[in-house]
C-alpha cells in the first residue's frame, strides 16, 4: 500500500510556482501528509565573498531566509487550518538541493511547477522541473502553468 506522509513542494516565489503550492497544500491535506515548502537561493556570490574578504564592503540585503509576505501569510493561515506544514531554505543548485534533500529527508512524492520565475510555456517544462524529475529518486507531480483549474476549488 502506498503511504504519502512527506511530501516535498519546492517553490520560487513565482506566481506559476504558486499555482503548484496551492495544488501541494490541497493534497496534502486530502491524504494526510506533512508538506514541506522548499526554497533554493543560487550559491553563494563568490565574487561578492572575495571582495568582502579583502576587506571591501559588499552593499545589498541578503534575501537568505527572508520569506516573501504573500508567501508566509498563506501558510500562516492554512496551519491554523490544520496543515501540517513547514518550510526550509537552503542554498545552492536548485535542482540538485531539491533532489537530495527529497531523499534524505524521505519524501514519498515531490510536487512542484512545471515551470517557474521564468515561464517559457514553449518549453515542456523548465531546467529545474526537468532536472528533479530527471535525477530525483521519488514520483514527482508537476503542476501545469496552463489549463482549468479544475484541481484546486476554494
Ligand atoms: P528556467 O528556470 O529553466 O528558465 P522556469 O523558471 O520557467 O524555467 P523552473 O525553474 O524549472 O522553470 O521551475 C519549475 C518549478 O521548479 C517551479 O514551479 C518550482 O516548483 C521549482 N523551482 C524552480 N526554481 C526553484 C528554486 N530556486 N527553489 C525551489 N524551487 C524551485
Ligand atoms: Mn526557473
Amino acid at each position: 500500500m502506498i503511504h504519502l506522509s512527506r511530501i516535498l513542494c519546492p517553490t520560487d516565489y513565482s506566481v506559476t510556482s504558486d499555482k503548484a503550492v496551492r495544488y501541494a497544500i490541497e493534497f496534502s491535506r486530502s491524504v494526510n501528509a506533512h508538506v514541506r515548502f522548499l526554497h533554493v537561493h543560487p550559491p553563494e556570490n563568490i565574487a561578492a565573498k572575495t571582495a568582502a574578504g579583502y576587506g571591501l564592503s559588499v552593499g545589498g540585503d541578503d534575501a537568505f531566509e527572508v520569506i516573501p509576505q504573500l508567501f508566509s501569510a498563506l501558510l500562516m493561515s492554512e496551519k491554523k487550518k490544520g496543515l501540517s506544514a513547514d518550510m526550509h531554505i537552503m542554498r545552492g543548485e536548485a535542482a540538485k538541493v531539491i533532489a537530495s534533500h527529497a531523499h534524505s529527508w524521505g519524501a514519498d512524492l515531490i510536487i512542484m511547477g512545471s515551470h517557474g520565475r521564468t515561464g517559457l510555456v514553449r518549453f515542456m517544462m523548465g531546467s529545474v522541473a526537468e532536472a528533479v524529475f530527471r535525477t530525483a529518486d521519488v514520483p514527482v507531480l508537476l503542476v501545469k502553468q496552463s489549463g482549468p483549474e479544475k484541481a484546486v476549488r476554494d
